[in-house]
């Protein structure tokens, strides 16, 4: 009996120890940190993001790195970003790696939390405490990193740079756009690392997949307005704003956008036709279809019918809000709709307030763009997002290797976000950008912005010793 439990116990060990483990030194400091992080509030309401990056600041300057390679810069008093920079080899001519980390969170209601949202508390093997699944882990781990790489005496072949900012939630100061219109001399990068896109995903807390977010699709809305001189609805015009309005999104709804496969999403949907293929040979067939060459029109019509694979093929917009006329017996003197568009890599806003005016093919309405703070602009940009590159060796060589060392077996999965994140403002300037996270959440346990936001303790640990994994194998 005592041989047999001594013998399991030996067995476990050698499975624990065939993953490498963040050291006990590392542990604890990633944990200071990460409670640091929490327990200073960042809010946009009444929180400050300097305060968080001059303390992080701070921790950097004690390990021993030089101040001017730790600059603090933004825009006013509560928004000071912290790009702090990792010497590499001298003279290397490849071009800095830049890793992106807001430092902010979204607004957190007291009363609504069963803990203090800005207090960093362990309990039932979780931490709890607003930011620590979006994303002060690891804005914790990066410093940790540093710090590490440090001691050690690592030398990269060339500079990393973290750049841990401000207004990623909300706000009207983000952090990146600022950086890369007023500092582009401290983001110049080869690629952009963004660990608040992607991620590892946990069923029943054992990893399941590990996503990487390699394009996004770019936001736009659009303001369609038809205007009339309106009158007495006892004596009807011919022409009426809401008429016309109405005919014009029944174009939209009957114009989808073309279908359009780039480097990634074309990826995506063949590792999907392989998994359907054992579990469901129908689906599988129908997506070889879509992604034969030409398309089998009448299989893309079939995929599309699901909202997921649709907003995949093809940029969509679509009708989300209406406001017409003021009054139950007056003609309506103008008629507003809200159109919603998801853009695809490669294409621009004013490209495709164009091709809405294009659709809706009436001179009387006007299209204008309608920027995040609701103001009307007229144009949209013309700067096109950026069309992914296909999986480049030197971002997935190094990623497969740190993955598979920390999680043997669990597939690294590419995708294009509907969403967006601050990758899409990198990606805007021209520099390809990947969501990279190996902190475990839970598939059905995503509290990022809700209420008793937590992250699995273990979880923690091992996220932040992917990302020393990471870095290294980016940089060896
Ligand atoms: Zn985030």
């Amino acid at each position: 009996m005592a041989a047999a439990s001594t013998l399991l116990v030996l067995g476990f060990q050698a499975l624990a120890q065939s993953a490498p483990a963040l050291p006990d030194k590392d542990r604890a400091l990633a944990r200071d940190l990460f409670k640091e992080l929490i327990e200073t509030n960042t809010q946009d309401s009444d929180g400050s993001v300097t305060a968080a990056a001059q303390k992080m600041r701070q921790r950097l300057l004690d390990a021993g790195f030089p101040a001017e390679d730790l600059v603090l810069a933004g825009p006013n008093d509560r928004k000071q970003n912290l790009v702090a920079r990792y010497r590499g080899k001298p003279g290397s001519t490849l071009k800095p790696i830049l890793t992106i980390c807001h430092l902010d969170v979204v607004e957190a209601r007291k009363a609504d939390w069963t803990t203090d949202p800005y207090q960093f508390v362990e309990k039932d093997s979780y931490f709890y405490g607003r930011g620590t699944q979006d994303i002060k882990e690891e804005d914790a781990a990066l410093v940790e990193t540093f710090i590490r790489m440090k001691r050690e005496g690592y030398v990269p072949d060339r500079d990393l740079i973290i750049a841990l900012t401000a207004d990623e939630e909300g706000g009207a100061s983000n952090g990146v756009s600022w950086l890369l219109e007023h500092r582009p001399d401290l983001m110049r990068a080869e690629f952009v690392i963004n660990p608040d896109a992607g991620g590892l995903e946990l069923r029943g807390g054992k990893p399941s997949e590990f996503d990487v977010e390699a394009t996004e699709k770019l936001y736009a809305d659009f303001e369609v307005t038809a205007t009339n001189p309106g009158g007495h609805s006892s004596q009807p015009r011919p022409d009426n704003a809401i008429y016309e309005l109405v005919h014009a999104l029944a174009k939209l709804e009957a114009s989808p956008f073309p279908m359009e496969l780039n480097a990634v999403t074309r990826g995506e949907l063949e590792a999907k036709a392989k998994i359907a293929a054992r579990t469901d040979p129908q689906r599988a067939e129908l997506i070889r279809a879509v992604l034969a060459n030409p398309p089998d029109p009448v299989a893309v019509a079939e995929f599309s019918k699901d909202p997921t694979d649709n907003a995949t093929l093809r940029t969509t917009c679509v009708a989300t809000m209406v406001n017409a006329g003021h009054a139950r017996n007056a003609l309506p003197g103008t008629a507003k709709a809200n159109v919603n568009c998801r853009i695809l890599p490669g294409h621009s806003q004013e490209e495709i307030r164009q091709k809405l005016i294009q659709i809706f093919s009436d001179p009387k309405l006007t299209v204008n763009y309608v920027n995040d703070a609701g103001e009307v602009l007229g144009p949209g940009s013309a700067k096109k997002s950026m069309e992914p590159p296909p999986e480049r060796e030197d971002v997935y060589g190094p990623l497969r290797g740190a993955a598979e060392e920390m999680w043997p077996g669990v597939p690294v999965v590419s995708s294009m976000s509907t969403g967006a994140s601050d990758s899409i403002i990198t990606m805007g300037a021209g520099i390809p950008s990947y969501g990279v996270s190996g902190m475990g959440v839970d598939f059905d346990d995503d509290r990022a912005h809700g209420r008793d936001e937590r992250i699995r303790t273990e979880a923690f640990y091992e996220g932040v010793e992917f990302r020393y994994l990471f870095m290294k194998a980016l940089t060896k």
